[in-house]
């Protein structure tokens, strides 16, 4: 037995409705991918996935994927006056096992690319420069 559960888009908020078995447990609805994570889309058998790619907006012809027309307020929307349904990829997550323990997704891989940015004094001639071309 399938029953409906909603989530909302993590962009604008637009509440969408998706038919899911029982059994399943949710982990995170995320605006990006996480490390790790295969996604399928919601036309696709994404109960073998990791997780489900939806596209805010789109039912992608899915029986059982309906966007109610709601929209949430909640403090994590990042765009709340954002036109909605805004179009925008985001992520739902399954919570995944491996050798029986739950695995927690690595950091966004921009916030590590971020955290590796310090200072780092003046860039040698590999680095890359408007001059020169
Ligand atoms: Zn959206």
């Amino acid at each position: 037995m399938s029953h409906p559960v909603r989530y909302y888009c993590p962009h604008c908020g637009a509440v969408v409705e998706l038919d899911r078995e029982g059994y399943l447990s949710d982990k995170s609805v995320t605006p990006y991918p996480l490390v790790g994570w295969e996604y399928r889309g919601p036309d696709e058998d994404y109960d073998d996935a990791d997780g489900v790619r939806l596209v805010c907006g789109d039912d992608a012809g899915v029986e059982g994927l309906r966007w109610t027309g709601d929209r949430m307020t909640a403090d994590d929307v990042a765009e709340p006056g954002a036109e909605s349904p805004c179009g925008q990829e985001f992520y739902l997550s399954f919570v995944r096992f491996e050798e029986g323990e739950e695995v927690d997704p690595e950091p966004e891989p921009s916030h590590v690319e971020i955290a590796a940015e310090g200072p780092s004094g003046p860039r040698g001639p590999d680095g890359p420069s408007g001059f020169g071309l």
